[in-house]
């Protein structure tokens, strides 16, 4: 499996493609803007993306979805609880962000537990409320897609609507740093980490 990180937006979201080398076979996590970026290195890649799925319902992680969609028509998939974010800019925030309002629907409505297929990559969805009510971690081989969760030694804001610190740090310790130390951590802004520096370092999680 090959990761590609494109800083996207005015707020940096990390925008991530995830294929398999042998099909192509893509996914996007969080087209939060600069689609011409993204849709430069889907071509130079030649990927065939199947799936755009979000971590989260915040205007910075979504502000590129339906630009993205106009270029390449896939599925958008959201958990359940954060779908009412993407139906409503004051609830995703992006009212009140520079982008302007945003607005869309869903097309899956994922659980915890459900896996998503492409190529020979499984995505399995690890439910990690705490930041939103239906903030998402992506499992994919021995790599977690983190959204705004966990940071490289700092963790997602929780004081927007829908945030409890008690919820993020319960899904931090309780579902993302469980697996084995090597596990590599792709968070939702900044740099990339791992579970065995962050169970030593992170100060959130003490
Ligand atoms: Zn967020
Ligand atoms: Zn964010």
């Amino acid at each position: 499996m090959k990761v590609v990180t494109i800083p996207a937006g005015i707020y940096a979201a990390n925008c991530y493609l995830v294929y398999s080398e042998n099909t192509k076979k893509a996914i996007v996590i969080d087209p939060g803007g600069d689609v011409d970026d993204i849709m430069a290195k889907i071509e130079e890649l030649n990927l065939d993306i199947e799936y755009i799925i979000l971590t989260h319902g915040h205007g910075d992680h979504i502000g590129g979805v339906l630009e993205l969609k106009s270029f390449i028509d896939v599925p958008i998939a959201i958990h359940k609880e954060d779908e009412y974010m993407l139906k409503n800019g004051n609830q995703n925030l992006s009212s009140q962000m520079v982008m302007g309002t945003i607005e869309l629907n869903a097309d899956i409505l994922l659980e915890d537990g459900d896996e998503i297929s492409f190529g020979d990559l499984t995505a399995k969805i690890i439910h990690t409320p705490g930041h939103t009510p239906g903030g998402i971690s992506i499992k994919i081989g021995n790599s977690i897609f983190t959204g705004d969760t966990l940071f490289a030694g700092s963790i997602g804001r929780t004081d927007f609507p829908g945030g409890s610190y008690k919820e993020i740090i319960s899904s931090i310790k309780n579902r993302i740093i469980i697996y084995p130390d090597e596990t590599i951590i792709y968070p939702g802004h900044g740099p990339a980490t791992n579970v065995k520096i962050e169970k030593a370092n992170n100060p959130f999680l003490r």
